[in-house]
């Protein structure tokens, strides 16, 4: 059984209870973890407190760089073992557990090359004052983290506030959390301070809602389903505590007839199967223009039909969803969506290897998906794409931004003019013109409007979420 992991020393839970850990390749328990309250959270928080007051906030910047980079070379020396415990944890095919290490390792690194970058402005003010501003860490930075993603995004949000001088409590998701506990204890052997990463497990309204309540949480980064966060911004407000929400998306991939098909099409497939659907950022709606429409969905059905999914070590196109009631979620909404007249124009294959206990879904390509149905307007987090057409470009931009989420969109089309005039005119955080995701893009400021959340992670731009300006004005005369 795994223990929390505090002061730089593994702690068991303080309810002597545990959660088990399933592998969704067979559904079967293969480890569990600690079952963590609002005392194991106080403990952790009291150890980053100290931390950041006494050891990590008084470092020089250079030196949380030099640390950060001597995380970043230990988490590439151990990459073979954290695959490993992502991709069991997880279901992820080989390729994206590695994948996912080695992003782990690019943040950090960004990250150890930011520290000493961030600094704040003078300011031109009265004859006979100077004033200028400081970016000071928040303090203690809690981090809840959800399961699609728990190394890239530890890398991402974990990475950017120990850069900014915060000493951090993070609460991975209780469906997938043990890759997490692993990097905080490679962090300790590389030489981080006790107490500058600490990580609760347990169950969300649990471990997750003391840690958002705990009065020592200076910020908050929460990663998840707009349900829970608009629920923990919510708690968060009542004590004033700054937060950074990223909740997902249904994001559109739009593509123009004039369009660069080759290129196009087997990123807009892997836009919707990367991790099986279960990402925050995938394309999972596809708008084409009309008189295109029937001949993109017929190349894309042949590609559908090859796609395969099977457990995670055979590396296959597609891994299992995470859990049964995902798995569910997925089937019900599928069948709801058939029961409305919505037409399959392909699907890819379960590998007869696949054990019935797993959590397998195969891909689906669906078509005139009409706006309204919740596969429209849902995120699913499923490998499902719902297309629909549209007449022209003012057409394409209405039901683009026709959802309550507003987090990434992807425009193929060679004409300049238009796409400057589309990326302008989407209501997102992040636009993709000729391609989709442009590889993870670590530097690229990535959040969302609307229902997607606010804030901006990775890239420099995380480290102003995970900073507060202090504006000093000296009169000298
Ligand atoms: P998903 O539906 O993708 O599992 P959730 O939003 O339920 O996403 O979970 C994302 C993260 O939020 C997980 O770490 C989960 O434990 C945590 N969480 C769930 N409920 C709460 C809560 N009430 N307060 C704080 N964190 C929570």
């Amino acid at each position: 059984m795994q223990a929390n992991f505090i002061d730089n020393v593994g702690r068991p839970a303080s309810s002597g209870l545990s959660i088990p850990m399933v592998d969704p390749s067979d559904g079967q328990a293969f480890d569990a973890i600690g079952r963590g309250n609002a005392i194991d959270v106080d403990d952790a928080v009291s150890a980053a407190r100290r931390c950041q007051e006494r050891a990590w906030g008084q470092l020089p910047a250079a030196d949380r760089g030099r640390l950060l980079m001597q995380l970043s070379v230990a988490v590439t020396a151990h990459a073979d073992e954290l695959a490993a415990i992502e991709q069991r944890d997880c279901g992820k095919p080989t390729r994206q557990a590695r994948a996912d290490v080695a992003a782990l390792a690019r943040y950090l690194e960004f990250y150890a090359g930011a520290c000493d970058k961030l600094h704040g402005a003078t300011i031109p003010y009265l004859d006979g004052y100077s004033v200028l501003t400081w970016r000071e860490p928040h303090g203690v930075s809690a981090h809840i983290i959800p399961w699609n993603y728990p190394l890239q995004i530890f890398g991402r949000s974990v990475g950017a506030a120990l850069a900014a001088g915060n000493a951090c409590v993070i609460k991975p998701a209780e469906d997938a959390c043990l890759s997490v506990i692993r990097v905080a204890q490679i962090a300790a052997e590389a030489g981080f301070p006790s107490g500058a990463i600490n990580v609760v497990t347990g169950y969300g309204h649990e471990a997750g809602d003391a840690l958002v309540r705990h009065a020592g949480v200076d910020h908050i980064s929460f990663t998840g389903s707009p349900d829970i966060g608009t629920r923990v911004a919510q708690v968060a407000a009542q004590r004033h505590c700054p937060i950074t929400l990223e909740l997902g998306g249904k994001s559109p991939q739009i593509v123009f007839a004039d369009a660069d098909l080759d290129a196009a099409l087997p990123t807009i497939v892997n836009a919707i199967i990367q991790n099986s659907g279960q990402t925050c950022s995938a394309g999972s709606r596809l708008l084409v223009a009309e008189s295109i429409y029937e001949s993109v969905l017929e190349r894309l059905a042949l590609v559908f039909r090859t796609l395969r999914v099977g457990p995670a070590a055979l590396d296959l196109d597609l891994g299992p969803l995470i859990r049964d009631t995902q798995q569910q979620r997925v089937r019900r909404m599928l069948a709801a969506a058939q029961d409305s007249g919505i037409q399959i124009v392909a699907q890819g294959q379960i590998v007869s290897q696949a054990p019935p206990t797993g959590f397998y879904q195969a891909p689906v390509l669906l078509r005139d998906v009409p706006l309204a149905s919740p596969l429209a307007q849902e995120e699913l987090f499923g490998p499902v794409l719902a297309s629909m057409s549209f007449r022209d470009e003012g057409h394409a931009i209405e039901l683009a931004n026709a959802t309550a989420f507003g987090l990434v969109a992807g425009v193929w089309t060679q004409d300049g003019a238009r796409q400057f005039r589309m990326a302008r005119r989407l209501r997102c955080g992040q636009v993709f013109i000729n391609n989709y995701g442009a590889g993870g893009g670590v530097e690229i400021p990535f959040g969302g409007v609307k229902a997607s959340g606010y804030g901006r992670e990775k890239g420099f731009e995380a480290l102003y979420g995970f900073t507060t300006v202090k504006s000093v004005a000296f009169r000298h005369g």
